[in-house]
């Protein structure tokens, strides 16, 4: 009776123990830490990059200052960083986590895998390499430290856990290269029943879903007729279909309520009727209609109350780009997209912009390829300073 008394006793005393210590981890980590700091532990140190870097800095290591900060965590963001870990380079990754339903189609090896699963595999291998650091925030500010030749990042104080606000501070990490890859967002349509079908039935994306309209009836709703966007989008899905409708529809807290005119030219009107699509200039999409049973779309309401049958719908009310960053440093951009060359740099030194940020093709697989480069063109810069300081030295 004694003896279990004191086991229990004992293990009151661990478990408070172990309380009192994760507390304090916890508080060390969200309360106190201002500066990110590179893992100690972080393999290869025999290499002439850190060789040179050790040196710059009197001989010191430089503790808290990255080689690479990418900003956002999506296929360009995590391609660049798969390929910095795998060359030894310490790199900061930033990513406030975006939740979107859909599966994955034309990157090869992975045809029809949900995003989330592809993108936390993604993570994993990233995360193997321990010269990466993962931090789930939302990156506010960047500004430039000239006399250091630094990139200076800072978080926004609300992160992916909205309970731990109170106790986030915001964080600061130091850079010498920066890698955008904060994506795009497109504008979605305020149409009743949308998010019931938004990833089945409804998408905006040809060259990704575009094969779900073969032999459909499809509708689609596009914004405006700007440069002649409109018809083109629709001229697209020719190659699935031929049975095409297009509406002109006014997205979600884009316009006032006034009603606006999509007027085609005429020649764009004979276009369309030449290829067969049905051109609905002033009437538009109010509701989807889907079959209880079988949960697919049969069909859409219009404005004017009429119903017209449909196995699909796509739409086309334009993006908003995530130039925010991109802006702060001053770079220029090139039809709304950020300019970049053909290493992936920006207009600005040392600042690289991947995926679809930088190029009106939104495809998963051109945004991994886009990131992989970045990182190359970043570790064979980083690889040619030291070797020339190496010679350099070499030659004294
Ligand atoms: C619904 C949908 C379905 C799609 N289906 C397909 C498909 O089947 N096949 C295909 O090839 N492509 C598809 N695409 C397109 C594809 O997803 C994009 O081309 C690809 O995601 C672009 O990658 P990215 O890295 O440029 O940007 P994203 O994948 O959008 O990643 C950007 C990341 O940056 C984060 N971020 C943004 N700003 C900040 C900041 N300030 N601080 C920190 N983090 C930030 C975001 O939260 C996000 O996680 C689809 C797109 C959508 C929306």
């Amino acid at each position: 009776m004694m003896i279990d008394t004191i086991l229990i006793v004992v293990e009151l005393v661990l478990i408070l123990l172990y309380i009192i210590i994760h507390c304090y981890n916890v508080f060390l980590q969200y309360y106190n830490m201002d500066t990110i700091k590179i893992n100690p532990e972080k393999e290869g140190n025999s290499n002439i990059i850190d060789d040179k870097l050790n040196k710059e800095d009197n001989g010191d290591t430089i503790e808290d200052i990255f080689d690479v900060a990418i900003i956002g965590g999506g296929y360009s963001g995590l391609s660049a960083a798969l390929l910095l870990g795998r060359y030894l380079r310490p790199t900061i990754i930033f990513d406030v986590k975006q939740r979107r339903k859909s599966v994955i189609h034309g990157y090869l090896g992975f045809e029809k895998t949900p995003r989330e699963e592809l993108i936390q595999k993604a993570w994993k291998d990233v995360l193997q390499y321990r010269s990466v650091k993962r931090i789930g925030k939302k990156v506010e500010k960047v500004e430039r430290d000239y006399d250091n030749n630094l990139f200076l990042i800072t978080t926004a104080t609300t992160g992916e856990n909205v309970k731990e606000n109170d106790l986030i501070k915001r964080r600061k990490a130091r850079a010498k290269y920066l890698i955008i890859a904060t994506g795009v967002e497109h504008v979605k349509p305020d149409i009743q029943n949308f998010e019931d079908f938004n990833g089945s039935g409804v998408w905006h994306c040809p060259h990704c879903d575009g094969f779900e309209a073969t032999d459909k009836r499809l509708v689609i709703i596009a914004s405006d007729n700007k440069n002649n966007e409109a018809i083109k989008y629709a001229k697209t899905f020719l190659g699935w279909t031929k049975n095409i409708k297009l509406f002109f529809q006014r997205p979600l807290h884009r316009y006032n309520n006034d009603e606006i005119s999509y007027a085609l030219t005429e020649e764009q009107r004979n276009e369309a009727r030449t290829l067969g699509i049905d051109v609905i200039e002033n009437d538009c999409i109010v509701k989807i209609i889907g079959d209880s049973e079988t949960n697919a779309i049969v069909g859409v309401l219009s404005k004017s109350n009429k119903y017209h049958e449909a196995d699909v719908l796509f739409y086309h009310l334009g993006q908003i780009i995530h130039n925010e960053i991109a802006n702060q440093l001053g770079c220029e951009f090139d039809e709304g997209y950020l300019k970049v060359n053909e290493k992936q740099q920006t207009t600005i030194p040392n600042v690289f912009a991947v995926g679809d940020i930088d190029t009106d093709r939104h495809y998963a697989i051109l945004a991994a390829a886009s990131g992989a480069l970045a990182a190359i063109s970043i570790y064979e810069d980083l690889l040619k300073d030291a070797i020339k300081t190496t010679k350099l030295e070499s030659d004294i």
